[in-house]
């Protein structure tokens, strides 16, 4: 675990690595604003990995693939949002379960954001009756345990207190990734994805982004796997990252990996030059 910096009195939380070190970086400002906490950051489940899911200050969930197995009630109940970046299960899976929770606690509707292509699978196969109850109209339609609200691919909408535009990335369904401005600070999330554009496009355009959570999956060994799957190996991520105008200055927190991979893609990842990247872990949590 790295020290907290007593001269730097914005600073709530280190990330701890269980030993691990990492880059930690700190921006100088003069209050906390945007805390960002890591429930799960993997391509994949064991009981030491987590599928992705990501949450801003206690309020603004990014993906939902452990926010019942990595959030306690409390924290659940917190979330006034939950941003969803396409519809594959280890993304969607615990909306099921942190409805479940959240209607019997009668809390305020959850808002489930997404692409139009997005929602319409989570209506037609997920919460359809059958697969699980159709929680947007549960306890009744006026007041439900889970509300969806539409994403336009690039028109900002405010989420959660956030201005939230989508990007469609390059996966094997629709996958969208985010780019999430709070009042100071802007962070980035790339959704499943293997080489794309747009996202870096826009990504330049931001004035105040300062992060970006960024998938990789296989070791460059596995390329084939991954171009047909739509995810990124170390090789292309550093291709992807040069996209940016300046990828040194990005700090990049990867996330997605296989863990059957977990530690040839950190040790292909550390041999890249030129970049900011630091592996993300269960647990971490970063401020921004
Ligand atoms: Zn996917
Ligand atoms: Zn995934």
């Amino acid at each position: 675990m790295r020290g907290r910096p007593s001269d730097w009195p914005f600073v709530r939380y280190v990330f701890d690595r269980g030993g691990r070190s990492g880059i930690l970086w700190l921006l100088a400002q003069e209050s906390v604003t945007m805390e960002l906490r890591v429930i799960g950051c993997h391509g994949g489940e064991t009981p030491n990995h987590r599928t992705s899911a990501f949450v801003l200050d206690e309020r603004l969930a990014i993906d939902a693939g452990s926010l019942t197995s990595g959030l306690d009630l409390g924290a659940q109940f917190r979330l006034s949002a939950c941003l969803v970046s396409h519809a594959h299960l280890d993304h969607i899976r615990d909306l099921a379960t942190i409805a479940d929770n959240r209607c019997q606690a009668d809390c305020e509707p959850l808002v489930v954001a997404g692409t139009a292509a997005t929602l319409r699978v989570l209506k037609k196969h997920f919460f359809n009756n059958l697969l699980w109850p159709d929680f947007t109209e549960i306890p009744n339609k006026t007041r439900p345990t889970l509300r969806f609200v539409e994403l336009k691919p690039e028109k900002r909408t405010e989420v959660a207190g956030y201005q939230v535009r989508t990007v469609l990335v390059s996966h094997t369904i629709e996958s969208a990734g985010f780019i999430v401005e709070g009042e100071d600070a802007t962070v980035g999330y790339s959704g499943d994805t293997g080489p794309t554009d747009r996202l870096w496009e826009l990504l330049n355009k931001e004035k105040n982004l300062k992060a970006l959570l960024l998938e990789v999956s296989f070791p460059d060994r596995e390329q084939r796997l991954a171009t047909v799957s739509g995810h990124h190996t170390p090789r292309t991520l550093l291709k992807d990252l040069k996209k940016y105008a300046r990828p040194k200055d990005l700090p990049a927190l990867l996330y997605h990996i296989k863990p059957v991979f977990q530690s040839e893609v950190e040790q292909e990842c550390a041999r890249l030059k030129g970049v900011n990247l630091t592996v993300t872990a269960i647990g971490d949590q970063f401020v921004l």
